[in-house]
């Protein structure tokens, strides 16, 4: 776990000027496009205005498929093999075809980086001109730059709350332990979004994601808290995207929530950020070891994301969908849904949008030695 805290003052010292690779970002999508690269030999600097697992910006919830084929489980904290889902009118409980689990931020990013052979520096970046990147602690350029920098994509057109395609969630940790994995579809909570309960062994995150941005969940994350009795502690939120937007932008490569990699509905992504990341770290990977131009990366990357449109258009129909139908409506749906050869249809369709098979191939010998390892 990280125990330094991040840099003040004097210990702020000007950042050395040029590198192979900027990752700007050092959260999911930035650490798996550094930990791509390992080995490949290039000069990678990291920054984030944060120390490395800091500040947690999730539930943490993921695939536990993702955990193992990444040989992230020793981070792991919690596994449910259902989902519990609550409406005003009735309770659905789907048995999942594949588990879902919870993790400790902190030491998933520490293991993360305990794989990458990069630099890092905290550094709050500012903006860009051209392959110059602009921080607290002066300018930094490279020729392969990487805005991994969250909903706010620093280094291209950027997004203004309220009037933009995010969503915001806000999540309370209190101290506790519960056995279920679940979810309100309640507009007592939210009119249009959703509430959830992520128990991680000794603590349960709960919180509320609302698709308006003009929502303000704080009150309703304390209600479902109260309802829940448990105490409304330990806070942490964020705009969330839920539009795919282009992975590229004049010669910048974007990751994570910056490319709006985040899946619309379900608000994951985690494990998007993982999975494009790892794409682009091996575009990157291919440039740095002289197998591709950066004109060629960027172009495949940018396609590779933009591949992924109309998955990510059909959750966002249904994003706007569900909010619409009427509560009994929405009861008998979900009950009609517990049929079980539709949840492992639907659920692996889900999971086939970003699959953890993505993330063993190339993957670095340290990773693989893990994940076996821990799969024995
Ligand atoms: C309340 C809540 C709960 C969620 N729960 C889940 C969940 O359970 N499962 C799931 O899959 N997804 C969840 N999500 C979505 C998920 O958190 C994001 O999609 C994911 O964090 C995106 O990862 P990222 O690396 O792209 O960006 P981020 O995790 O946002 O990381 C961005 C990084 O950039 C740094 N940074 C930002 N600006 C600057 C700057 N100017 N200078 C320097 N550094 C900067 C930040 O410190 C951070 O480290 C949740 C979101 C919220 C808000």
């Amino acid at each position: 776990m990280p125990t330094r805290r991040t840099a003040r003052g004097p210990a702020r010292t000007p950042l050395a000027r040029d590198h192979d690779v900027l990752v700007c970002g050092a959260s999911f999508a930035g650490l798996a496009v550094a930990r791509e690269l390992a080995g490949s030999g290039a000069g990678v600097l990291v920054v984030d205005r944060y120390e490395i697992g800091e500040r947690q910006t999730s539930a943490c919830g993921i695939p536990t498929e993702w955990l193992r084929v990444m040989g992230l489980t020793a981070s792991h904290r919690q596994t449910f093999g259902r989902l519990v889902i609550h409406t005003p009118h009735v309770t659905a409980r789907l048995e999942l075809p594949w588990t879902f689990s919870t993790f400790d931020y902190p030491e998933l990013c520490s293991l993360l980086w305990e794989e990458s052979d990069a630099a890092f520096e905290t550094a709050t970046v500012s903006g860009r001109t051209g392959a110059v990147v602009h921080t607290d602690r002066g300018d930094v350029s490279a020729p392969l730059i990487v805005d991994a920098l969250g909903w706010r994509r620093v280094l291209g057109r950027g997004y203004q709350p309220p009037d933009a395609p995010l969503s915001r969630g806000l999540e309370v940790h209190p101290w506790g332990v519960g056995d279920e994995l679940e979810i309100w579809i309640d507009r007592r909570y939210v009119p249009a979004g959703y509430g959830w309960s992520f128990p991680a062994r000794d603590e349960v995150r709960v919180g509320v994601g609302s698709f308006d941005p003009r929502f303000h969940v704080k009150d309703t994350t304390v209600l479902l808290a109260d309802d829940l009795e448990r105490e409304a502690v330990r806070y942490q939120g964020n705009w969330i995207p839920h539009r795919l937007r282009d992975a590229t932008e004049d010669g910048v490569f974007f990751v994570g929530d910056s490319a709006g990699h985040c899946l619309p509905l379900t608000a994951e992504g985690i494990r998007t950020a993982f999975y494009f990341g790892i794409a682009c770290g091996r575009e990157l990977r291919a440039v740095v070891e002289g197998r591709r131009t950066v004109a060629e990366a960027l172009t495949r990357y940018h396609d590779f994301s933009t591949g992924h449109e109309w998955k990510f258009r059909s959750m966002l129909g249904a994003q706007r969908l569900i909010p619409r139908v009427p509560p009994r409506l929405l009861a008998a749906g979900l009950q009609a849904m517990q049929w079980r050869r539709f949840v492992d249809w639907s659920f692996d369709h889900y999971l086939r949008i970003a699959p953890p098979e993505f993330a063993a191939g190339g993957r670095p010998p340290v990773a693989r030695r893990r994940a076996e390892r821990a799969a024995a």
